[in-house]
Parts: structure tokens; sequence; C-alpha cells
């Protein structure tokens, strides 16, 4: 079955050179001028990924994109920024909104094209026969896509991630207790595509332990000065 990607752009001419592309490349495109009615589009009919717009008329697409983070039935959506803001904090802004990946105008139409392919890659479902894996009172299910947290009183509760924060945690709970550098996460985590600065890792380091910090775990991921991250039972912190 063909992937399904929704455009949310308000320049029709923009909108149209994007659709013509993907559309060429296999993909189903539907498209929305604005956040509302992206929004309907998305109840009645989930995408595969979205490429949103940082300036559209109402709520902008970083507010959007935050609002889909924090939905349930949205929150491992692909979303792909896209902007004529080119700045690095601007960068840095969109990516901390919850976008997974960032594409300035004007853009090369090939070059958004293998963007789109590239981070549909990335969130494909992880192996159904992958076993789950714990971390303290982490508990994570690839094949449920699931993270939960064990509570003190014995219950659980099921974490809302990202795709990104999703995959990079499943990535550091599958090589625990040791120190993986930014570059081996890329490789890793993103599959080694160039344009991704080391930067990015930061960002969603930084998501995945805004997520786990309601339930006293973002502890776990360890910043090692000067090498990288890692997972581990026993925090320094803790
Ligand atoms: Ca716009």
């Amino acid at each position: 079955m063909p992937q399904h990607i929704l455009i949310v752009e308000d320049e029709p001419s923009i909108a149209e050179l994007i659709s013509i592309n993907l559309t060429h490349s296999g993909f189903v495109v539907s498209r929305a001028l604005q956040s509302d009615e992206a929004l309907q589009m998305m109840k009645l009919n989930t995408p595969d990924l979205i490429i949103l717009d940082w300036m559209l008329p109402g709520k902008s697409g970083v507010q959007f994109a935050k609002e889909l983070r924090t939905n349930p039935a949205m929150q491992a959506l692909p979303i792909l920024m896209l902007t004529a803001k080119g700045e690095e904090a601007d960068k840095i802004l969109g990516l901390d909104a919850g976008a997974d990946d960032y594409v300035t105008k004007p853009f090369s139409p090939k070059e958004l094209v293998a963007r789109v392919k590239a981070l549909l890659r990335r969130h494909a479902p992880i192996s159904a026969e992958e076993k789950p894996l714990s971390i303290g009172p982490i508990e994570l299910d690839p094949a449920a896509h699931r993270i939960a947290v064990m509570m003190s009183n014995g219950s659980t509760k099921t974490l809302a991630l990202g795709p990104t924060e999703f995959r990079l945690l499943h990535f550091l709970m599958s090589n625990p207790e040791r120190v993986h550098s930014r570059a081996h996460l890329l490789d890793h985590v993103w599959g080694n595509e160039s344009y991704i600065e080391e930067r990015t890792v930061d960002v969603h380091i930084k998501r995945l332990r805004a997520a786990l910090a309601p339930y006293h775990c973002d502890q776990y991921v360890e910043t090692v000065r000067g090498s990288g991250y890692r997972i581990t039972k026993n925090p320094v912190d803790a």
C-alpha cells in the first residue's frame, strides 16, 4: 500500500511542487492550508508522515507540532518541518517543538523526497520478534511500540514518546551500560544521514529525558562528558 503524506502549507505553489514530486515517487498526498483543517483530515485518515510549514495563518507550525506530540493518537507521527528560517536557533526550536527533521526553503524537491523516505525508514516498525527490554523501572516493548514505567506502588504508567525518542531509547536499552558517541547514535538511530548534525542528538536526548522526568526516570539516561550518552541501571544520581 502506498504511504500517505499530509502537506500542511498555505502557499499553493510550494504545496503543489512538493505534491507533484511525492506523487511522482509513489506516495499518496493530501493537502491542508492550515492546522485546523489538517487535524480534521488526520482524524479521518491518519497519514504516515506530515510535512508541516512553520509559518501558517492562524496557529503556527511549531505550535501545531507541540500539540501533535501531546496527542496520544498522533504522538508517533513523523513530522518534517518546512521553513524559511535558516538560523541554528530556529532549527533547534523546531526540533524542540517535536519535529523529527527540518528542511529550509528554498529546498530542492529531490532532497525533500529523499528526507521523507529517510524519515519513513527511520520510523519503520521494529521487528515483531524483538523481545521486550527493561532498565530499572522502564519497560520497552518493541513489538507493541509501547513504553511503560513501573511505579513504586506497583502500577504501571504508559509513556508518550515521539518516534525519534522511541528509537533512541530502544537503541540505548538494546545496548545498555555502554557509552555511545553522538556520531555512533546518529549512525544507528538516524541511519547515517549525512545532513543531520550531532547537535540534533542532544535535542532528542533532552526530549527523551523530559518525557521520562515526570516518572523520575530521566537519570537513567546519563551524559558522559566529552564522550556521549548511555543508559544504565545504576545511575549516579539515583
Ligand atoms: Ca507558509
